[in-house]
């Protein structure tokens, strides 16, 4: 299970000086800024291929029925990066998290790997942390053809592989290479673009091996302080919850909120664990669309997408809106 696993890799590769990156981590580029980066990654098919969902784990899992009274939930953090920005990556989350010795799920668009790529190998290589596909450049699967919404999920487990490879040379010239037996040869879960997706979505999701892993608690909605915020979350928090947070600079006060919701949650008895490690211990609670809060709640992000949906918003059709 999860923060159980050996430090070995992290310290052997990694400076605490690295680890604690720097305040220029978290910079975020405004979209359309630059030119949109479509480059294809570096490998288009992961060598690694994964069972198709069983049909306990298909539909989107909202949370997971645990033993009554088990007091376990499921943090998770996305990565959203689309082709028009670099969004950057809060490294005091993590920093927090690793201190405290917490388990999180971070759900990572394949293109933010590749522009994130120390980042990526470090939270592999954490035995806290789980990694997850969240598209390559945070395509909306509602709008996606088959062959496109292929090559968003598949290219994303591509360039998980690639940097798998480039952890285990760095782990082998260190003499460190029997400690990636400990870390995942692909990523097992996956995450919704703004939640959105259709039945032939799902159907394709679980044909390609994935569970599509969504919440039942937003960790940083409402209003007031980041503290209101954190308490308020904590206190929507039931047995085999899991929670939406985002680790880079999307919604700009998580890094602010983590420490009250997770100390609060500590302090109640709560422990936390992967969204894997859950899934391993409970029924899962499936619904048939991705939604906040209510069916329906998310279709404003079907409207100023081009095409079939896996490029982004045209400018001016998105300002304001915040990607999940
Ligand atoms: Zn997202």
């Amino acid at each position: 299970m999860a923060g159980q696993g050996s430090r070995v890799l992290l310290d052997g590769l990694w400076t605490r000086a690295q680890l604690a990156g720097n305040p220029s981590d978290h910079v975020v580029t405004r979209p359309y800024s630059k030119p949109a980066d479509l480059t294809l990654p570096a490998r288009l098919v992961p060598v690694s291929g994964q069972a198709e969902v069983p049909a306990d784990l298909r539909g989107v899992i909202r949370r997971v029925h645990v033993p009554a009274g088990a007091k376990v939930l499921a943090l998770t953090f996305d990565l959203c990066e689309r082709a028009s920005n670099r969004t950057g990556y809060r490294t005091e989350i993590v920093n927090f998290l690793r201190g405290k010795g917490v388990a999180a799920t971070f759900f990572a668009g394949g293109k933010w790997m590749r522009s994130h790529p120390e980042q990526t190998m470090q939270l592999m290589a954490d035995p806290l942390f789980e990694l997850g596909n969240h598209s390559w450049t945070h395509a909306n699967l509602a709008l996606t053809d088959e062959f496109e919404t292929r090559d968003q999920v598949l290219w994303t487990q591509a360039q998980y592989e690639l940097l798998r490879e480039e952890l285990a040379r760095r782990a082998r010239e260190r003499g460190l290479g029997a400690e990636m037996a400990a870390v995942p040869a692909s990523m097992s879960v996956f995450r919704l673009p703004y939640g959105r997706n259709s039945p032939e979505t799902l159907e394709r999701l679980a044909a390609m091996g994935l569970p599509v892993i969504q919440w039942d608690v937003l960790g940083e909605g409402g209003t007031g302080t980041a503290r209101d915020m954190a308490l308020r979350a904590a206190g929507e928090v039931r047995p085999g919850s899991i929670v939406l947070m985002h680790a880079n600079a999307v919604p700009r006060h998580t890094h602010e909120i983590v420490p009250f919701f997770v100390d609060e949650l500590l302090r109640r008895g709560w422990r936390f664990v992967t969204v894997s490690a859950l899934l391993a211990m409970g029924r899962a609670e499936t619904v048939q669309d991705g939604y906040f809060e209510r069916p329906g709640d998310n279709r404003q992000f079907d409207t100023g997408y081009p095409g079939k949906g896996s490029l982004h918003p045209v400018p001016g059709s998105d300002s304001g809106k915040v990607p999940k």
